[in-house]
């Protein structure tokens, strides 16, 4: 059965991949076929559609302290693969590998834009999932926070600010936590056990700080790298192309300025009906992991 499954899932990527290439080739073919004239008004009216979307819907949410994911995302002084093997229990980047249960988990979250569009579409196809979500876009959004934990939806902290967090002194760093347990407690209830450091980045001093405070630290094993503005198709095979019992998913929930999300929404149903028809059960992190949300 098990052998089935990466033998669809392989399956699945080749046909993706080919299919992903394939669309690129027309789409260029078109476009060469266009007149300048033509291609300048279209992206001038799509950018100035966009700017319009995101002046609207983005203007409450606090912009990323640490910078944008994607410049700031880079491979710290020890690898994950080292720290999850000298913090082996608290520091984990996937799930037991024994069941077929994978945890779709989402960054960055709430904004007005897109952290609805993925709640839709989990609610539309009866996922839970886990959202580790950052303290004063929380303070910002509070009624999106309310309706996660509403739908059923884990919470988990993803600090204050967004910030870089090894380039913090001690006490901002435990400032950045600190305060985002008490916000997703005033709206929960509980004090979420889970922390993911914001672009995945922390110091070893910060693991065992974390550690005495009892928090396990879930970063992930599949990225979907929606946070590079993929497209659906792109999304969806980066996940499906890596996913394995036990997987926790990243994909982001909320975007700052110039970031865009939908790819992320549109990957959503595609993995989850082809990952159900193999049988694969999405649940959230503290089900995945056997412990206390
Ligand atoms: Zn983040």
């Amino acid at each position: 059965m098990m052998r089935r499954w990466w033998m669809s899932l392989f399956l699945v990527f080749i046909v993706a991949a080919s299919g992903c290439a394939q669309g690129n080739t027309q789409k260029s073919g078109q476009q060469a076929g266009q007149t300048k004239t033509q291609a300048k008004s279209q992206n001038n009216k799509q950018a100035k559609s966009q700017m319009k979307t995101q002046s609207t819907n983005q203007a409450k949410t606090p912009q990323l302290a640490g910078g944008p994911e994607r410049s700031v995302r880079s491979p710290g002084p020890m690898t994950l693969a080292d720290l999850r093997s000298k913090y082996r229990g608290m520091f984990l980047l996937n799930g037991p590998s024994t069941k077929r249960e994978v945890a779709l988990t989402f960054d960055d979250a709430p904004d007005a834009n897109f952290t609805p569009k993925v709640l839709d579409a989990l609610k539309k196809a009866g996922v839970k999932a886990t959202f580790f979500v950052v303290g004063n876009r929380v303070a910002a959004h509070p009624d999106i926070v309310n309706r996660m934990v509403r739908e059923g939806h884990v919470l988990g902290n993803h600090s204050y600010t967004h910030a870089n967090l090894p380039k913090l002194k001690d006490a901002s760093f435990r400032d950045e936590i600190l305060k985002t347990d008490r916000i997703i407690r005033s709206h929960t209830g509980y004090l979420p056990s889970y922390v993911r450091p914001p672009y995945g980045n922390i110091s070893e001093h910060q693991i065992q700080w974390l550690r005495s405070e009892h928090k396990t630290i879930v970063n992930w094993n599949v990225d979907s790298l929606d946070w590079k503005g993929l497209s659906g198709e792109q999304v969806s095979t980066n996940i499906l192309a890596h996913v394995k019992p036990g997987s926790i998913i990243l994909q982001h929930a909320a975007g700052g300025t110039g970031e865009d999300l939908t790819g992320t929404v549109d990957a959503l149903p595609k993995v989850i009906s082809k990952l159900r028809k193999d049988g694969v059960k999405f649940v959230t992190v503290p089900e995945l992991l056997g412990t206390p949300k």
